[in-house]
């Protein structure tokens, strides 16, 4: 007789896995999700974990959210199809273009719609590259970010991305710069304030225009706080002293809100929290609470007049995707609007966004090998480091970060491994007593651990 395969050999079989370390997943199986209930999701095997990476932040809802389902059902019923170009388009595509502008830090706007977070970010680009071209600029190409960005996976964005593993594809293409990341606890230098530290990126920011010449740049692209690289919030004052610089050459900045839009960091957009205004904002992730994979480019008032004369000009903008502005994505992504602002899941995480801060703060000072603590409203995370007066990181072939995720797993807590450091951002439904179980949880693991 033979045994059926399990559901973890047929995935390593038939799958390729994406950002995954597949030593940990060939040794324990991929955790095979079958459902989920509020916060909380369920393999094969009846194994139930608390999410505190939100799916992979997006799910802010939780898992079975009705009213978002039922937003979705309504609108397949009513009308599933795309029409998006041809002078055809959906009414709920204009119903949420209209919405996002209202709730955009901007007083008008134009909105563009992609799949997902990474076409919308190669979006804004051509979107630049186009109007540059139908200004007489056609050399301003050059893409400013950061070290440690994470913009997205298509060519574009991945060279707009600033992490060593894109080598592997022969990117960044040309044309792609990063900047110093504004980390302080990690890329101070000995003595230099976090004010000095600071001073000295927005330098680097202007001897870079100079060195390649303004006239050769496109834009500058930044995560209000980085999610991917590892939660980062920018240093004091950071967008302070560098919109005016960007200002001062005509180089458009790109707030990409795809982690931090709709909530993450307490507010509707990272660059309300951080006090700045962009000149247009990448949308996704949180925009349909993740029950559709949608993004958009919204523009402001300025850039939406400029880029609608440069189309104006040849009298088409020749870019889109089958699915742009998708009707049932639409439909959900006002209600998400809907349930996330005035159902009390923002106010949520501005309540307990101080709540999971001192939770995490007390681990970390338990902890011998816990050297920082960053984040803010519900996007945190702690590095792990095997000294903490020296800021000295693990060493081995399987990081510390993947040992501590897999071991919260084991205990039934999904959290993220990013470098050195253990990243939570849980859906905004979170209660009370579901932070106290991440928090005994993750501490747990972290006494197995070290
Ligand atoms: N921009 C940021 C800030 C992101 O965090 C991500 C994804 O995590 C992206 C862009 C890319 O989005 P997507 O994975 O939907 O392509």
């Amino acid at each position: 007789m033979t045994t059926p395969q399990s559901w973890e050999a047929r995935a390593d079989e038939s799958s390729l896995y994406g950002f995954t370390d597949l030593p940990s997943v060939h040794e324990r199986g991929a955790v095979i999700v079958t459902h989920g209930e509020g916060p909380y999701i369920f393999d094969v095997n009846g194994k139930r974990y608390l999410d505190a990476n939100s799916g992979l932040w997006n799910m802010v809802a939780g898992f079975d959210n009705k009213p978002l389902a039922e937003a979705a059902k309504a609108q397949y019923d009513r009308f599933p199809g795309y029409h998006a170009f041809f002078g055809r388009m959906s009414d709920q595509t204009v119903l949420l273009s209209e919405k996002l502008v209202e709730v955009s830090p901007f007083e008008r706007g134009r909105v563009f719609y992609t799949n997902s977070g990474s076409e919308a970010n190669d979006t804004m680009v051509k979107m630049l590259w186009f109007l540059h071209a139908s200004e007489d600029n056609p050399k301003r190409r050059k893409i400013l970010t950061r070290w440690n960005a994470y913009h997205g996976v298509t060519a574009v964005s991945a060279s707009m991305t600033g992490k060593p593993y894109n080598e592997v594809f022969g990117l960044p293409l040309e044309g792609f710069i990063h900047l110093t990341c504004p980390h302080y606890w990690r890329f101070g230098e000995e003595g230099e304030t976090e004010e000095e530290f600071t001073a000295r990126l927005a330098a680097e920011l202007e001897d870079t225009i100079k060195r390649e010449g303004a006239d050769t740049i496109a834009g500058f692209f930044a995560e209000p706080v980085m999610g991917a690289g590892g939660v980062i919030p920018p240093s004091k004052g950071y967008f302070q002293a560098i919109a005016p610089i960007l200002k001062k050459y005509d180089i458009p900045l790109i707030s990409d809100e795809v982690i931090c839009g709709f909530g993450r960091t307490g507010n509707t957009w990272g660059c309300e929290t951080y006090g700045f205004t962009p000149d247009a904002i990448i949308s996704s992730k949180n925009l349909t609470a993740g029950l559709f994979p949608m993004g958009a480019v919204i523009l402001g008032p300025e850039l939406a007049d400029r880029v609608q004369a440069a189309v104006e000009k040849i009298e088409e903008f020749p870019h889109g995707f089958t699915a742009s502005g998708h009707p049932v994505g639409c439909a959900i992504a006002l209600k998400a609007i809907d349930v996330v602002m005035n159902d009390g899941l923002a106010e949520n995480v501005k309540r307990l966004a101080p709540r999971l801060e001192a939770g995490l703060r007390a681990i970390m000072d338990r902890s011998d090998n816990i050297g920082e603590l960053r984040g803010i409203g519900f996007m945190w995370a702690l590095e792990a480091v095997k000294d903490k007066a020296t800021k000295t990181p693990f060493d081995g072939s399987l990081s510390v970060s993947e040992r501590i995720a897999n071991t919260c797993t084991d205990l039934g807590l999904i959290c993220r491994p990013l470098g050195q450091s253990i990243v939570l951002c849980p859906p905004f439904i979170l209660t009370e007593e579901q932070m106290d179980e991440m928090f005994e949880k993750l501490e747990q693991a972290l006494n197995k651990v070290f």
